[in-house]
């Protein structure tokens, strides 16, 4: 069984970001770029089911710049197969990820797809579901735990109330919560192994997708700055406040 991992490249999660001064983004010159954590666990879900001995094959995809070599090398380092770069400078939107995907799903014919459930530098939680909505494919978001058979997946997933448990016909669609693993650490000999494993590189056309923004974005700001913080000489002051200035209570 073949099992498809997208990977994105990000602004690593340690880096404090700052605004650019014309308000058009996120400054990432010099700035330490990582895989996706909820990617990340998404990799290694899948390179355990592989341990496990249900999945034969794991590929791991990244679409952007040629940069994104590295996050596909990291992943083969934690036990990916191969890896594809969909390469394009272009800046590419939740949507056109999805229609590169769906191209690679068709091309590659995947029982399953583990995504991360959203990228940190956009925040966006789409490209999963779009995924599944444009190949048709049953879909299990924010999973905490996966149960892989040869033809279904059971997956639970957080919800307000407690767990909900889904049980999918593959091929299926799945995007990984915090909680359902923790990531390996790559080790050198692995990343050494990982130089030599095979990494296609595809251009959007190549896949017959045109991947040109949807969306525009018309400004980027920095959230408003938090004013310093008072202490209260005892309790009623602060029940004063909270009623009469906060009026919170
Ligand atoms: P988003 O919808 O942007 O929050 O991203 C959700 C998930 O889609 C990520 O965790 C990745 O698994 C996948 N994804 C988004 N953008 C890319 C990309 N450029 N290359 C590969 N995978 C991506």
């Amino acid at each position: 069984m073949k099992v498809l991992v997208p990977v994105k490249r990000v602004v690593d999660y340690n880096v404090k970001v700052r605004v650019k001064s014309d308000g058009t983004g996120v400054d990432i010159a010099n700035v330490k770029m990582s895989m996706n954590p909820f990617d990340e666990i998404a990799v290694e879900e899948a390179v355990r089911l592989k341990e496990k001995g249900i999945v034969t094959e794991v590929i791991a995809v990244s679409c952007g710049d040629a940069k994104c070599q590295e996050t596909l090398r990291t992943a083969m380092a934690i036990g990916a197969d191969r890896g594809i770069l969909v390469e394009t400078t272009e800046e590419l939107q939740p949507l056109a990820v999805a229609k590169l995907l769906k191209a690679l799903v068709d091309k590659e014919q995947p029982q399953l797809i583990i995504l991360g459930k959203q990228a940190i530098d956009d925040d966006a939680n789409q490209t999963g579901q779009m995924l599944a909505a444009l190949a048709d494919l049953p879909q299990a978001t924010f999973a905490s735990k996966i149960d892989l058979a040869a033809d279904k997946v059971t997956v639970s997933r957080e919800v307000d109330g407690g767990m909900e448990t889904l049980t999918l016909t593959l091929p299926a669609v799945i995007t990984t919560d915090l909680r359902l693993n923790e990531p390996r650490y790559v080790t050198l000999p692995n990343i050494m192994k990982a130089k030599k494993k095979t990494l296609d590189v595809f251009k959007p056309e190549d896949l017959g997708v045109d991947v040109k923004p949807r969306l525009k974005t018309l400004k980027v700001s920095e959230p408003p700055k938090r004013g310093a913080g008072i202490k209260v000489a005892d309790v009623a002051t602060l029940v004063d406040k909270l009623k009469n200035e906060a009026k919170v209570i």
